[in-house]
């Protein structure tokens, strides 16, 4: 994981897949308001909380699909999730192979997704 700013918050970058994590209550507390996540419990993941390293639940969180950790709340957004949501711009993410993007490009992302939600 690894720090940069963003509007108000310092999110983490998984250096890894590329993925954006958001501490529990970040969002929410960058928004100024609740965001309910909807778990869909027929959807398995792989992936484990960075913060308490438990199993995280395939969520939807303002019509966005994530994947959230019941415990400290936590979100967890692909890079490909990020940019499926930001217009429908084109996602060509191969496994394995996924160019990582510059921390503007992911940070714009962010901003018109925040923007969306109303922040
Ligand atoms: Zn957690």
């Amino acid at each position: 994981m690894r720090p940069f700013p963003a509007g108000k918050v310092e999110l983490d970058r998984c250096t890894f897949c590329s993925g954006l994590w958001f501490d529990g209550g970040e969002l929410e507390a960058l928004l100024g308001k609740k965001l309910p996540a909807t778990l869909d419990p027929d959807v398995v993941t792989s992936r484990k909380c960075p913060a308490d390293n438990l199993s995280m639940q395939a969520a939807v969180v303002a019509g966005l699909r994530v994947e959230f950790c019941t415990k400290c709340h936590g979100v967890f957004l692909d890079d490909g999730e990020m940019v499926a949501l930001n217009g429908g711009k084109p996602v060509r993410i191969e496994r394995g192979q996924a160019p990582v993007r510059p921390e503007a490009a992911v940070k714009d992302d962010v901003m018109g997704w925040l923007d969306k939600l109303g922040a």
